[in-house]
């Protein structure tokens, strides 16, 4: 899967909407301290159904919503459209909105869907929130120090079988 487009609006320090397009390749990151590297990384993980609030470095999920600032007020929701294009070349547009006391909703091409369902889009074509593939700071010392089982699951993302154990576990029902 190839992420071509990222749109942000009312994300975090990305208060006003904002347009990035990826080229094919590595892409690296760079500005000053605060500037919004860590949100941009952390926006592509949210819009990927990311549901800990700690690995959004925030105390609610609410709190990506902008907060304001001293000249600006904030904003009452947050959304993030990813533009994507899986290996067939099939376009995939997946859009994650919350609204402040009305919780998240996703969109995939259009269509209302359910976070578990965005959860599988991404497992399936071996990436997602958790994807090896999204290096953010601190995250090569967090390999190294990694226990075993933390490694493996690391490496079942990488290898795409995650997805196989989503299902298995909806699958158990639990
Ligand atoms: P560093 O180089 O230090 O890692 P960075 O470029 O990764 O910096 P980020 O951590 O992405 O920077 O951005 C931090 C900025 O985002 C801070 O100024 C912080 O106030 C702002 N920010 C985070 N969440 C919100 C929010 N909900 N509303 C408004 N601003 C926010
Ligand atoms: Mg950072």
């Amino acid at each position: 899967m190839q992420i071509h487009r990222l749109k942000l609006s009312g994300f975090k320090s990305f208060v006003e909407p904002a347009e990035l397009r990826i080229e094919p390749g590595l892409t690296g990151v760079v500005g000053p301290n605060g500037c919004g590297k860590s949100n941009l990384l952390e926006a592509i993980r949210w819009v990927m159904g990311e549901t800990s609030a700690k690995s959004m470095r925030s105390g609610g999920m609410e709190d990506v919503i902008f907060a304001g600032t001293s000249t600006r007020p904030p904003r009452d929701f947050a959304e993030v459209v990813l533009h994507a294009q899986d290996d067939g070349g099939e376009e995939l547009v997946v859009t994650r909105r919350i609204e402040r006391g009305a919780g998240s909703a996703y969109r995939v091409n259009g269509r209302d869907v359910r976070a578990k369902d965005v959860a599988l889009t991404f497992a399936d074509a071996a990436t997602g929130a958790h994807s090896p593939a999204l290096v953010s700071q601190g995250k090569i010392a967090q390999v190294i120090a990694a226990k075993p089982t933390e490694r493996r699951a690391m490496l079942e993302e990488a290898a795409g079988i995650a997805g196989l154990h989503v299902r298995r576990k909806d699958a158990e029902g639990k």
